[in-house]
Order: structure tokens, then C-alpha cells, then sequence
């Protein structure tokens, strides 16, 4: 093999391209929403996922084409094209209506000087029905076992019928329309393992991520979590001048319900605790963070709150863990109280550990003052 040889065959050669188009893709979807979360631009994932892959797509398509427009052989990379369509029909994860197709196929046709054939009319309709069927036994047969046995039956019949337009078109013989159509069978069947075998992948990161950031026992973000995110916010509110606000709490004489009622009591208690306070935060306002920060220590940050704003929080959360009866077997009830510090950033600050300090030594000042209070300053 040398730069003017290329002696592997056009089919394997093939493959590996439409692998590593795909895994372009990939990696450059997966570079560019890491930059926009690193650099917090407001869109949602699944948003960008859907544009970014169209785009990739047209591209592709349109770049591909041009290599080839207007020649005898400009069937050429049909397969390649395919490819793209059912991607962005079947593995992306949304629904773009047939309709919006239209003017695609159009732009096309016109590009590719075919609006004067009837045998290309007829491959775009099947395109575009192709495409609509595809869309649909996605949405309809999601998450059914059979779901390449129905993603073969579409597609092997529709790569066939869309050949043979292009075989009357071109005068292409039967052994070119049998291999190019078992080409694009054998690329189909590539494309939906990779894409299977990637999701798979995004679907273990994300679990592994969801688990290094909750706390195991009461599924609340846990201190790392605290850490990274209390910097952060601290220099967010500081730079843009917005106020940051943290309430901490501590659960009373914890030690004496493990020696009570045993340890799996214990366990019992703070899941239940963390679970009222997690939804008083989130029926305020989804921006509240709250974390278990120790043992029976736990802790809310609260952006862009004033003191007077998470006040009333506070003693929503304080009231509601105080009449909080957590039922430890049939006949056994627990209750607890908490004792609780507030505080906000202030200018002085000049870390977040500043501000954090402040807090603990409010909760300090509660615990010192015969606990079961808020001290907020
Ligand atoms: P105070 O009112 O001063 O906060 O007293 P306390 O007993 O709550 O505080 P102390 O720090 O003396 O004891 C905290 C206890 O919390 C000791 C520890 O065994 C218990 N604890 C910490 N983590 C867990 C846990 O995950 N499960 C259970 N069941 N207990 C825990
Ligand atoms: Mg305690
Ligand atoms: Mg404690």
C-alpha cells in the first residue's frame, strides 16, 4: 500500500468509512456539548443533538454528492446517503416530520440536476415514505425486543426499491443493483450495532456519573457534589453580583436514635429526612441544591436568594421535619428535630469557605443554645 495504491478492496474500505463517519460524529458531538456545558451556553442536549446531527448530516451528504454530480456514476455514494437518512430518521431521537424533508429532497434533486427524471420522483417518494416509516416504528416500537427484526423488514425491502429506481435511471445491470443493495444491507445492520453499542456506553457513563455525585443511602446530591458546586456558584454570584444564600442542618441527638432503635433506624431516619426536605426544595424552586454533607449534616445552597427569601424555607424545613413521624416498623414511630444556620454571601467573603464558616457557626450557635433552633444571620 503506498500513497498512490490503495489495494484494499472498495467494500471493506467502505466500512470503515461509514465507521469512522460515524464515530466523527460521535466524538465531535461529544467534544462540542462538553465545551457548551463547560462553558454553561443555555440550550438543552437533546435540542443540540437533534440540529447537530441533521447538520453533520446535510454536510455529509451534500459534500459526498458533489464528487460526483452530474457524472455517469453519480449513484455512486447512495449507499452513504442512506445511511444518513436512516440515522437521522431511526438513532436520532426525535421526530422531524416528513414535511420537513420536502424541501431537502427538493434542494437535492435540484443540486443534483434530477428534477427531469421520473425515475428520481420516484425515489425521492420513497425516501420520504421510507423516512416516515422509519420515524414511526421508532416512536411506536421503542424498547420492544424485536426492534431490529422491524428495523430490518423496513429497511431491506425499502434499500431494494429504492435501487431498482436507480437502476432504471442509470441502466445499472442486476449483479450491480444485487451487491449495492446487499452493501446497504450489510451497512444498515453496521449502523444499528454501532449506534446500539454506543448507547449502551452513554448509558453506563451516565449511570457511573449519577454515582459519584448522590450520596448511596439517601439518593441526594453528596458532598463532592458540595464542593465543586459551592465554588462554583460562589464565584458565579460574586462575579455577576447576585446573591447566594446557604441553609445547614444538623438532625438532634442523632447518636441517641442509632443506640435506640439500632442503626438501620438510623438509616431509615435520614433517607426520610432527606427525602421531605428534597421535595420542599424542588416544589420551591428547582434551583435549590441540597446535599448531604455528613453524616446527619445536610446543606442547601440557594442561588440568588436573599435572606428574607429562604427564610421561610427554612422554617418550612425546620416545622415539617419536627411533625415528621417516621414509622420504623408497624408500632414503632420516630421523631426528630433539627438545629439549623443561615447566613448569605457577603462582600467580605473572599472564599467560599468564608461563607460556609459562617454558616457553621450558626448551626453551632443553635446546637450550643439547647438546639432545635434557626439561627440565621
Ligand atoms: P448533636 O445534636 O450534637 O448533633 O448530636 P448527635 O448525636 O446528632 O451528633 P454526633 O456527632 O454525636 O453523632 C452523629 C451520629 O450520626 C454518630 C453516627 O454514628 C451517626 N451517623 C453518621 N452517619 C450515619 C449513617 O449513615 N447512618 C446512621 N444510622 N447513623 C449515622
Ligand atoms: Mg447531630
Ligand atoms: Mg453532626
Amino acid at each position: 500500500m503506498t500513497w498512490s495504491h490503495w489495494l484494499v478492496p472498495p467494500f471493506p474500505t467502505s466500512i470503515f468509512f461509514v465507521l469512522g463517519f460515524l464515530t466523527l460524529y460521535q466524538v465531535s458531538y461529544s467534544w462540542l456539548t462538553t465545551q457548551l456545558h463547560e462553558h454553561q451556553v443555555k440550550i438543552s442536549d437533546d435540542f443540540f443533538k437533534t440540529w447537530y446531527g441533521i447538520l453533520y448530516m446535510l454536510v455529509f451528504v451534500f459534500s459526498l454528492q458533489s464528487l460526483v454530480v452530474g457524472q455517469s456514476n453519480s449513484w455512486a455514494f447512495m449507499n452513504f446517503e442512506l445511511i444518513a437518512v436512516t440515522f437521522c430518521a431511526y438513532f436520532l431521537n426525535i421526530r422531524i416530520p416528513v414535511y420537513f424533508l420536502f424541501p431537502i429532497v427538493l434542494v437535492y434533486m435540484l443540486f443534483n440536476g434530477s428534477f427531469t427524471y421520473w425515475q428520481s420522483w420516484g425515489h425521492a417518494l420513497t425516501l420520504m415514505a421510507f423516512f416516515w416509516i422509519l420515524n414511526l416504528i421508532r416512536v411506536k416500537l421503542h424498547d420492544r425486543q424485536y426492534t431490529m427484526l422491524v428495523y430490518l423488514v423496513v429497511t431491506i425491502p425499502f434499500g431494494g426499491l429504492l435501487w431498482l429506481w436507480m437502476k432504471w435511471k442509470f441502466a445499472l445491470s442486476w449483479t450491480t443493483f444485487g451487491q449495492e443493495w446487499l452493501y446497504l444491507v450489510v451497512f444498515e445492520v453496521l449502523l444499528y450495532s454501532y449506534t446500539a453499542m454506543l448507547s449502551r456506553d452513554s448509558r453506563t457513563k451516565s449511570h457511573l456519573a449519577q454515582l459519584a455525585s448522590h450520596d448511596a443511602l439517601t439518593g441526594i446530591l453528596n458532598y463532592e457534589t458540595y464542593r465543586n458546586d459551592v465554588h462554583v456558584l460562589f464565584a458565579e454570584s460574586k462575579k455577576r453580583q447576585r446573591s447566594l444564600a446557604m441553609i445547614m442542618f444538623d438532625i438532634d441527638h442523632f447518636k441517641l436514635v442509632n443506640d435506640t432503635y439500632g442503626h438501620a433506624a438510623g438509616d431509615q431516619v435520614l433517607r426520610a429526612i432527606a427525602k421531605t426536605v428534597d421535595q420542599i426544595a424542588r416544589d420551591h424552586d428547582p434551583k435549590i441544591k441540597f446535599y448531604r454533607t455528613g453524616g446527619e449534616e445536610f446543606n442547601l445552597i440557594l442561588p440568588e436568594y436573599t435572606l428574607v427569601e429562604c427564610d421561610p424555607i427554612a422554617q418550612q424545613i425546620f416545622t415539617t421535619v419536627d411533625q415528621l413521624e417516621i414509622a420504623i416498623d408497624p408500632e414503632q414511630v420516630v421523631q426528630v428535630t433539627i438545629s439549623v444556620g443561615i447566613s448569605i454571601m457577603n462582600e467580605d467573603d473572599q472564599t467560599s469557605l468564608d461563607f460556609y464558616n459562617r454558616v457553621d457557626h450558626n448551626l453551632y450557635h443553635s446546637k450550643r443554645n439547647g438546639r432545635h433552633q434557626i439561627t440565621s444571620s
